[in-house]
């Protein structure tokens, strides 16, 4: 990791601390954890039949009906079956908790609130297969 992106990591670690009402260590570990999201995002989306990054999950969502979804290119129109391989383009792969409650929160947190923040880091970095909390990285 070069100089200046360590900067900005930094930067942004201290802004989403404090935006996010979390210590900085936690911040750090959910900024680089999201940055790794985004490259997985980035990975899933390329599409076989173009080899463009236009892959999205599309559904049937109707209230009365079975609810089917599948891949598709938003540039060729190829379609594929939901596999693992597609799991980042899911909306809820990168969907951020503690950032959603705190924007919501009007009344103080019931419990510690940087505990929470702490197990989800944890399990956010389970799913995304980081070792050791990034710190390594
Ligand atoms: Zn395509």
């Amino acid at each position: 990791m070069g100089e200046a992106n360590r900067r900005n990591i930094h930067q942004q670690a201290l802004k989403y601390a404090e935006d996010c009402n979390i210590v900085y260590d936690t911040a750090l570990r959910r900024v680089k954890a999201f940055a790794k999201a985004r490259q997985q995002i980035r990975a899933a989306s390329k599409c076989p039949g173009c080899n463009r990054h236009t892959l999205f999950i599309e559904s049937t969502d109707y209230e009365f009906q079975s609810n089917e979804s599948w891949v598709q290119c938003s540039e060729c129109d190829k379609t594929f079956d939901i596999s693992t391989r597609y799991k980042a383009l899911h909306s809820w792969f990168n969907f951020d908790v503690v950032m959603a409650i705190q924007i919501e929160k009007d009344k103080p947190w019931l419990g510690d609130w940087d505990e929470f923040a702490l197990n989800d880091t944890i399990e956010l970095e389970k799913e995304l297969k980081i070792r050791g909390g990034a710190r390594n990285e």
